[in-house]
């Protein structure tokens, strides 16, 4: 009675398991280099104390919203977090979702038809594959970051009748890299394809007030859906999609994961608005790209750069091959108190076993040197 039914017990037997929820939260004496926290936003008491006085300013304390958007749990606060959305993005509408991985559901999952072609990154987020996979459009992969394969599909391949959306992300979130937002948003409107950019890891990073990569190159109008996400540089939880307010009313009334779903409750909400103001910031974001310049400096001098995966954000991975020398890898920077995970295959595919750091502006300069050093011993085989 206490073993699986065969099948999924054999499917965790033959999977190589790095889904153990007795890893615990990095302990306060380590220092923290793979949370999403980029700005260290997370952890301010600031933020949660000022979430409370933005609710009581309201009278809003209450710890639950009782009910999806669409019945009892729609609020003036709701309507408020999302008009301030919709001004920091430089967005027409936005709309909340509980997570970016429900938005990103939500959306693929409501507006591809069938009939419509969906061509996404070989690299695109778990949530937009599945995003994808739960509608009844045809959907192909095209090389990561591969333009010319991109436009050689869609020419094999171009609906008769339906539409075609192209699905990517501004900062990928296992390399770091980034498409030419530009180049891609050019040829998606003179091809009239809808592009979808979902901009998780670039929301705090890059833009005016950290609103990310499409409102940086000015893309705003030339992009179909942005999807941005509250739970890395924010500090907080939650997500929601940008987009013209049609887009905005259709998934108001076909995104599953919206309608069916318990909305966020008011602490949530507050803390996201409050956060919000704190992402303006330039300091932090200055603190952190001088981090990231200075890792980069400290890769050439230890000659490891060609270990790396390229990368123009605060993610940055050293391709430790096989699982358990990765592993290996990720419980040495242990020993010396530096929290790395390693990020094993299938997550990422075999023979690209990586250690993904992420940068903090928290982090320290002399943090970076000493985790780079060990990195380069490991290389060296020391
Ligand atoms: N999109 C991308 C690119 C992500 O990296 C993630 C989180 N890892 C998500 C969506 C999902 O966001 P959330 O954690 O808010 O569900």
């Amino acid at each position: 009675m206490n073993s699986f039914p065969g099948n999924l017990s054999n499917r965790l037997a033959c999977r190589e398991l790095d889904g153990s929820l007795r890893q615990l939260r990095l302990s306060s004496e380590m220092i923290d280099l793979y949370s999403n926290d980029y700005l260290g936003l997370a952890n301010s008491p600031e933020i949660y104390q000022q979430a409370d006085s933005w609710l009581a300013a309201r009278k809003f304390q209450r710890s639950g919203s009782t009910g999806s958007r669409l019945l009892s749990g729609n609020s003036a606060i709701h309507l408020e977090l999302e008009s301030i959305l919709q001004q920091f993005y430089k967005a027409e509408r936005a709309v909340l979702f509980n997570s970016g991985y429900d938005a990103n559901l939500g959306l693929l999952g409501s507006i591809i038809r069938r009939g419509d072609l969906v061509l996404m990154d070989e690299l695109v987020h778990a949530s937009i594959r599945e995003g994808v996979r739960s509608s009844l459009g045809r959907a192909l992969k095209f090389r990561h970051n591969d333009l010319n394969q991109l436009q050689e599909l869609y020419d094999r391949n171009k609906p008769e009748d339906g539409n075609c959306y192209v699905v990517t992300e501004s900062v990928f979130s296992m390399d770091g890299d980034s498409p030419n937002l530009g180049e891609l948003a050019n040829w998606c409107v003179n091809s009239g394809v809808r592009l979808i950019v979902d901009e998780a890891h670039a929301v705090g990073l890059f833009g005016p007030n950290g609103s990310g990569r499409v409102v940086d190159a000015g893309l705003e109008e030339m992009v179909f859906a942005r999807v941005v996400t509250f739970g890395k540089a924010v500090g907080c939880h939650g997500a929601a999609v940008l987009g013209s307010t049609q887009l905005i009313e259709f998934l108001v009334n076909f995104a599953k994961p919206l309608i069916y779903s318990t909305s966020l409750p008011p602490h949530s909400l507050a803390c996201i608005a409050v956060a919000h103001e704190a992402v303006t910031n330039d300091e932090l974001r200055k603190k952190l790209w001088k981090l990231i310049d200075g890792f980069e400096a400290e890769l050439n001098s230890l000659s490891i750069s060609d270990y790396f995966v390229p990368s123009d954000s605060a993610i940055r991975c050293a391709v430790i091959r096989g699982n358990d020398q990765v592993k290996k890898a990720s419980a040495q920077l242990a020993k010396h108190g530096f929290d790395v995970r390693p990020i094993i295959s299938p997550t990422v595919p075999l023979g690209t076993e990586r250690l993904r750091f992420c940068l903090h502006a928290y982090n320290t300069a002399g943090e970076i040197e000493k985790a780079l050093s060990l990195v380069a011993q490991f290389y060296k085989g020391e």
